[in-house]
């Protein structure tokens, strides 16, 4: 079985979003091809109230779905589709926007600050105006698999005999959240027809033949070819995120919150937000 290698490692920049949001953009529209059927990943992190209280007041989204995963902090909701509540540390949100949803997401001010990463996986063009949905899942609910060294939360997907509670995602993703004792190695199967990549919480991280070229936290690296992955944590542990899934293929027409196939798809939906009929 080939072992995927590094592929392209990025780290992203500093972003605005929402109502003034501080945040790191790890990847987005100019790698949105090369990650397909991943858009975006967004790492929001901070202990300063001022970087995350402005919140994501109510926005429109359409043709994509979200996955948040909140390892710190408290964040208030609510959608249209009449969903509402406050997830907190290790609670998970899975929410695709299908033909259109307008949600809200307030982060809280807490004692250890916000922290969480922000997912958007596409969806293909037969599901971008399905019907949007919402589910919301407690850390609880999250199978934690003990390795020897370490210990694999199963997000979405199967692993170790778990499966995550995130299901119904369109390219049913294998999202795991792995912490690794010093110096641990684990490997996973990656078939060779998903796009794979993991991103650094915590510590640094080796893979592939080059395990010994670590790489620090907040790198995100896209794997290359291949049926395995291969991770070696440094001296200090660490903690990472490895995400799988099939690619879509498809043209990407991109607009802000509104992720579509062609651009007369994407002038239409911003025409329903004027005229008031996006919502279906
Ligand atoms: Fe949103």
């Amino acid at each position: 079985m080939p072992i995927r290698e590094a592929d392209i490692s990025v780290r992203g920049n500093t972003a605005y979003d929402g109502a003034g949001v501080k945040l790191q953009r790890i990847f987005g529209h100019a790698e949105a091809s090369r990650f397909d059927p991943f858009l975006l990943l967004d790492a929001f992190g901070s202990d300063d109230p001022n970087d995350y209280l402005p919140g994501f007041p109510m926005h429109p989204h359409r043709g994509m779905e979200t996955v948040t995963y909140l390892i710190e902090g408290s964040v208030r909701h609510g959608d249209s589709l009449g969903n509402g509540g406050t997830i907190g540390p290790g609670d998970l949100q899975w929410m695709n926007a299908g033909s259109g949803i307008i949600h809200e997401e307030m982060p809280i001010r807490s004692p250890h600050g916000v922290h969480g990463l922000q997912l958007w996986v596409n969806l293909p063009k037969r599901e971008k105006m399905r019907d949007p949905a919402y589910r919301g899942v407690t850390a609880g609910e999250v199978p934690i698999v003990p390795t020897g060294s370490g210990s694999v939360r199963v997000l979405a997907g199967e692993w170790g005999g778990a499966r995550g509670p995130i299901i119904g995602v369109a390219r049913a993703p294998v999202y795991l959240d792995v912490e690794l004792d010093a110096d641990a190695a684990i490997s996973f199967e990656a078939p060779r027809d998903r796009t794979a990549f993991f991103y650094i919480l915590r510590g640094t991280v080796g893979t592939g033949s080059d395990a010994a070229g670590a790489h620090g936290a907040g790198v995100c690296i896209l794997l290359g070819h291949g049926d395995e992955a291969s991770f070696l944590a440094g001296p200090e542990g660490a903690r990472f995120v490895f995400v799988h899934a099939p690619p879509i293929g498809e043209p990407i027409a991109w607009g802000g919150p509104i992720v579509m196939n062609t651009r007369e798809e994407l002038e239409l939906a911003f025409r329903e937000l004027e005229d008031g009929s996006f919502i279906k």
